[in-house]
């Protein structure tokens, strides 16, 4: 299986910088075109940006998938300030990421939201990129796994299968802070994700499972080496070019 490269912009830049992003993402790629023979490649700009990055993509054929950060759980209607997964589709966004920590944290989003919002997103033909991970203290508790099997368990729709679902395992001490977790602490637990996820999957032998944490070009090689991980979720690395296509270049 290629590893999933995505980027995770967040609430960063403007449209001049992700133009020029983007563009240097397909510069780098067109220099080195065999990355794609192991990687997918996939941005999720702010939801103001994601046209023009769209745009640019296609301007140059660059292989680069886009995705959303988030979506709304209804169709559409009264909804003031959200942005639908019809939406996200129908400007060409193939993958919308769900239930990141910073949404559970910021917007007291449950797991039972974030289910909802994957079905809605899985009827309006997206991938969803379903984020799980455990606090600090809580593993500081011997409390991981349960923590990451509850998330798991509540929030896939019925509807999630290998085809149109990925689950990311992002550690929440890990995102942003420098501090990546230890190969053994990724291979315990994208396992565990992958057992777990076979109490509701048939094919959850074929789900992809990305860690994300602080990976960077110098440690994604090590963690790309783990089985069980099939690609990462990335944050800061994924808005400097060099960085990005570098994880890349580490598998
Ligand atoms: C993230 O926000 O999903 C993330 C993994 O961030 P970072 O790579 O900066 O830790």
């Amino acid at each position: 299986m290629k590893k999933l490269i995505a980027g995770n912009w967040k609430m960063n830049g403007t449209q001049a910088s992700a133009m020029d992003l983007i563009s240097a993402i397909g510069i780098g790629l067109d220099e080195n075109p065999s990355l794609t023979d192991t990687c997918d490649f996939l941005v999720c700009p702010p939801a103001l940006h994601l046209t023009i990055v769209k745009d640019a993509i296609e301007g140059t054929n660059a292989p680069v998938s886009i995705g959303g950060q988030d979506c709304s759980a209804n169709d559409n209607g009264a909804h003031t300030g959200d942005v639908s997964s019809d939406m996200l589709a129908d400007i060409g966004c193939e993958y919308v990421i769900l239930g990141h920590s910073e949404r559970r944290a910021d917007h007291e989003e449950t797991s039972a939201y974030i289910s909802e919002k994957a079905g809605r997103a899985l009827i309006s033909g997206l991938k969803v990129i379903i984020c799980v991970g455990e606090q600090e203290e809580e593993r500081e508790e011997g409390r991981e796994f349960d923590v990451v099997a509850k998330q798991l368990r509540e929030s896939l729709p019925n509807s999630a299968s290998a085809a149109n679902t990925v689950i990311a395992y992002e550690p929440v001490w890990a995102i942003g802070t420098g501090k990546a977790a230890t190969t053994d602490d990724v291979a315990a637990m994208h396992s565990f994700i992958r057992k777990t996820l076979q109490e509701k999957l048939a094919d959850a032998g074929d789900i992809r499972i990305l860690y994300g944490g602080s990976v960077k070009p110098d440690n994604a090689g090590d963690l790309f080496k783990v089985e069980n991980v099939d690609g990462a979720l990335i944050g800061g690395a994924s808005l400097k070019a060099d960085q990005y296509l570098g994880i890349a270049k580490a598998v």
